[in-house]
């Protein structure tokens, strides 16, 4: 860019110093023409006062002319040349045929410029009909604007030589000036940037800067993701390999030994919990895992996810019960079973004993807080520990969880709703969350109407 404008800057100039050498040349010669000719006139006009013409019996002054730059021609009405004060009257022909001469005699006056056959040299010819109807004519010559522009071409080149180191000097500056925002600019992307140089740049510095910023916050989720899924391999292996050296010393006792292989076990559970749930991520994080769309019919899906869970319910002693009307979607099944058993699985694990779980299916009939009508709402809502305020817009991140050790002594991986938030997005849908602690917790998935129905 940089080089492309300075580029710019100097062809600019130097049309710009050919285009005005060429036009002051081409204004100076005119007017040198337009001054040629009117001192001509002048001479003639100051000659005809002088009635010189008068009983013109070769007045001394006569001679005294030949020694003149300007070349006197008396013609006569009928063309013959009466006086010369450069050439021989003898040998010069009839004059009628010259234009300046035709001219005067016909208008009282008359002008020409004859180029000489080399170019080099104009002959510029005044003629001015006198009282007693001859003519009289001063002519001089002058240098061509060909020869010149010769003569002083060296002077010219020397001119354009400094022109054009100025302009150089000036492009260099001029870019480096105007360049010098947007690498000011370049240099701060993280700070405020001041666009006042360039009010144009405005959507553009915006555009950056925001993918900028997404950029460095994108950059420092995956460190901490990556920081934080050592973490959590780390507490598992690290008990598989204390019962497994446990075992090793051959110190342990029948029943020890049973003991270590099911913490081995639930440890190594555990692991594959873990990395299904990161690679399930890593899965919707992508875009090669895009939802395969089919329509469904929300409540039955929820039916069958509730059934799937009912032991762990019981377990937990939780009842568990789906209500609602029949609600078609459109989403991928494998997708929207995984949203509804990471959020029922969730409600029953963080849910007290003798507590309930109730998910519904309902379709949108009034248009209440901004949802449309005919959008379809899942809702899964329990009666258990609920969330407090301040935890309530982080536990969708991956591996932020409320209370640690609840969270692990029951299974959980803390991706659990990182996923759910993954599948709503990629199945166009929208959740709400409302939470008190010791009441419960209520999440709500907000379909859109499936078309076509
Ligand atoms: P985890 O595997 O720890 O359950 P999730 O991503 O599913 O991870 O949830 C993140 C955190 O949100 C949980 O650790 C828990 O503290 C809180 N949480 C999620 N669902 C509920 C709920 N229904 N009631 C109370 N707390 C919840």
């Amino acid at each position: 860019m940089k080089k492309r404008i300075n580029r710019l800057f100097v062809i600019i100039s130097v049309v710009a110093i050919v285009l005005s050498i060429g036009l002051v040349a081409a204004v100076y010669h005119s007017l040198f023409r337009k001054q040629m000719m009117s001192d001509l006139k002048e001479y003639a006009d100051l000659l005809k006062e002088l009635r010189w013409d008068e009983g013109a019996e070769e007045p001394e002054y006569f001679e005294t002319m030949k020694d003149m730059e300007i070349r006197l021609t008396l013609v006569s009405p009928g063309g013959e040349v009466l006086y010369d004060n450069k050439a021989d009257i003898t040998q010069l022909k009839n004059h009628l045929d010259r234009p300046e001469i035709r001219e005067a005699l016909n208008s009282g006056e008359g002008q020409t410029v004859r180029n000489s056959e080399t170019l080099a040299s104009n002959t510029f010819y005044y003629a001015l009909r006198l009282e007693d109807g001859s003519v009289l004519r001063v002519a001089r010559n002058a240098d061509s604007m060909v020869s010149m522009f010769t003569s002083v071409f060296p002077t010219i080149l020397w001119i354009f030589a400094a022109l054009i180191l100025l302009s150089l000097g000036l492009a260099h500056f001029l870019t480096e000036k105007l360049l010098y925002p947007i690498s000011k600019m370049a240099e701060n992307m993280d700070s405020e940037i001041s666009t006042a140089d360039y009010e144009e740049l405005i959507p553009f510095i915006n555009t950056i800067q925001k993918q900028h910023q997404d950029i460095i916050k994108n950059a420092r989720m995956r460190q901490e993701f990556t920081a934080n899924v050592s973490h959590e391999l780390k507490t598992p292996l690290t008990s598989i390999s204390g019962y497994a050296e446990l075992i090793e010393t051959g110190m342990a006792s029948e029943t020890d030994i049973v003991r270590f292989a099911h913490g081995i076990r639930s440890s190594a559970d555990r692991l594959l919990t873990l990395i299904n749930d990161i690679i399930r991520l890593s899965e919707l994080d992508g875009s090669e895992k895009e939802p395969v769309f089919e329509l469904l019919n929300l409540r039955e899906v929820a039916e069958s996810c509730a059934e799937n869970l009912r032991r762990n319910a019981e377990k937990s002693e939780v009842t568990l019960k789906v209500c609602g009307e029949d609600c078609r979607v459109q989403g991928d099944r494998q997708m929207v079973e995984e949203l509804i058993y990471n959020l029922c699985d969730n409600a029953i694990r963080y849910n007290n004993a003798g507590g309930s779980v109730t998910v519904s299916t309902n379709i949108c009939k009034s248009p209440e807080e901004g949802r449309k009508v005919g959008s379809v709402i899942l809702s899964v809502q329990d009666t258990g520990i609920g969330i407090p305020k301040e935890h309530q817009d982080r536990i969708f991140e991956r591996f932020y969880r409320v209370d640690k050790s609840r969270s692990k002594s029951t299974g959980g991986t803390g991706l659990g709703l990182a996923i759910v938030k993954h599948i709503v997005e990629k199945l166009g849908a929208t959740i709400e969350l409302e939470s008190e602690p010791g009441r419960g917790t209520e999440i709500r998935v907000i379909f859109p109407e499936a078309k076509g129905i």
